[in-house]
């Protein structure tokens, strides 16, 4: 019987990616995704390249624990590959609640339901080399001490980590976890069907030289050419993004024939090559045929100077190589950045965000649903008190009911702004 596999955030760019190759490996794939951070566009390429018009697909988020529950109940679920999570470093050092929140909450519950399913499951967390921060030794391997996070969102990476192995180490084998180190992913499927998509400015520099290439922004900064590197720029291990979905397919196969030599294991998934920042702007130019206008600016605050994995264990344990060369992913870059200038010339993109807009509207609906009921509850809670209590309590329930009516009118704001949000995305493509 073919085993099903969950992918949380699935309708991302590297969950899209994964769930191509799940299913071209012969898995049944269930995809979940709240679109918080992502269109239907890449869901609709997978099942394009896949000609799986009926995959399933559950608009659900993680934080929501009967949510959780009930999509567990639906499916019989053999392995979940978690994705949804918030992933802006910046973003993160802003809004750190946000993050912990979002990226711990999800996973936990993910953890809690899938340890209580009878039989079992397989569990395999999207983590990051973000966890090693500034290694004092290239290449990285496995056992290279992790380093305190510079940032709310590297923290969330390390402390999923150590929840999963705690969890798995609690459960007496009913849990088994595979913890993936992923460097740098970067690159697009073949047919262009699928892609990273950023919103607003990119912070990743793949995308944000093929904007600069496609004319979308005027000059890519290169953060920093005074590095002790060969060239003074930063040097990364950026993977092909086919090679890195590839890569989930063998733990998760590793994990369902019992292959595991721990119950929780963890590898790099890296191609154990540097490169440095200019040695790629330089490849994308040659390999493509255009140019990136580039300056030097200043250092990117948080930036370490290189990393780049040993992938030995992931290429001996597991028989996972990565396989392209940084010229051919730097093609299918190009090529996806080019599939989506047409789309927008062709106003094709427009059904994708459309559908978007109405997930992220319903969702906004039903967090203000939340906040009007909970605002009413209030205001009758406080009529039923005598005037004694009134009078006694009078400052708190004062602050209770502003915030509550606050809550309330935000959350009616955010519906305002994201209906005029999606009016811009739409009418934008069609004035330029
Ligand atoms: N980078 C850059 N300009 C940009 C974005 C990134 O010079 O607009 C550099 C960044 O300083 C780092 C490398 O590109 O040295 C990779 O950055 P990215 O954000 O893609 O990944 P990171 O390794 O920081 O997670």
């Amino acid at each position: 019987m073919k085993k099903t596999v969950l992918v949380s955030g699935g309708a991302g760019f590297i969950g899209s990616h994964v769930t191509v190759e799940l299913l071209e490996a012969g898995y049944d794939v269930v995809v979940a995704d709240n679109f918080s951070n992502c269109d239907r566009t890449c869901f609709e390429g997978v099942k394009k390249i896949t000609g799986r018009e009926d995959l399933p697909l559950e608009v659900m988020d993680f934080c929501d624990l009967k949510a959780v529950k009930a999509l567990f109940g639906k499916y019989h679920i053999d392995a979940v590959i978690h994705f949804a999570a918030f992933k802006a470093v910046g973003e993160s050092v802003a809004k750190p609640l946000m993050y912990y929140k979002n990226n711990l909450e999800s996973f936990l519950n993910v953890l809690e339901v899938a340890g209580a399913q009878p039989g079992g499951c397989n569990v395999l967390f999207s983590s990051s080399a973000t966890v090693y921060g500034e290694p004092d030794v290239v290449p990285v391997t496995e056992n290279t001490p992790r380093k305190p996070a510079t940032s709310p969102y590297g923290n969330t990476k390390t402390m999923c980590e150590d929840i999963l192995r705690d969890t798995v180490k609690a459960s007496e084998g009913a849990l088994k976890g595979i913890l993936l180190r992923y460097f740098n992913p970067i690159g697009a499927h073949p047919s262009a069907l699928i892609g990273e998509l950023p919103r607003g400015v990119p912070n990743n520099l793949v995308p944000f030289i093929t904007q600069t290439a496609i004319g979308k922004r005027e000059c890519l900064n290169i953060f920093g050419n005074d590095y002790p590197t060969p060239d003074g720029t930063c040097q990364r291990d950026y993977i092909d993004i086919v090679d890195l979905a590839r890569a989930h397919v063998y733990a998760v196969t590793r994990m369902m024939e019992g292959k595991m030599k721990k119950d929780c294991e963890v590898f790099n998934v890296g191609t154990g090559r540097p490169v440095s920042v200019l040695e790629l702007v330089n490849a994308f130019e040659k390999v493509n045929g255009v140019k990136v206008p580039h300056k030097f600016a200043p250092r990117r605050p948080g930036d370490v100077t290189a990393i780049w994995a040993d992938p030995t264990l992931a290429n001996e344990e597991m028989g996972w190589k990565a396989t392209r060369t940084v010229e051919e992913t730097l093609k299918a870059a190009w090529a996806w950045e080019c599939h989506l200038a047409q789309q927008k010339e062709a106003g094709s993109d427009d059904t994708g965000k459309a559908t978007s807009l109405k997930d992220q509207i319903l969702q906004a609906a039903d967090k203000a649903n939340e906040a009007i009921s909970d605002a009413i509850d209030k205001v009758k809670e406080y009529s039923a008190l005598s005037p004694e209590e009134k009078k006694a309590k009078q400052d708190e329930w004062n602050s209770k009911l502003t915030e509550a009516a606050e809550k309330a009118s935000d959350s009616v704001k955010d519906i305002v702004d994201d209906i005029k949000e999606g009016a811009d995305k739409l009418f934008k493509g069609k004035k330029d």
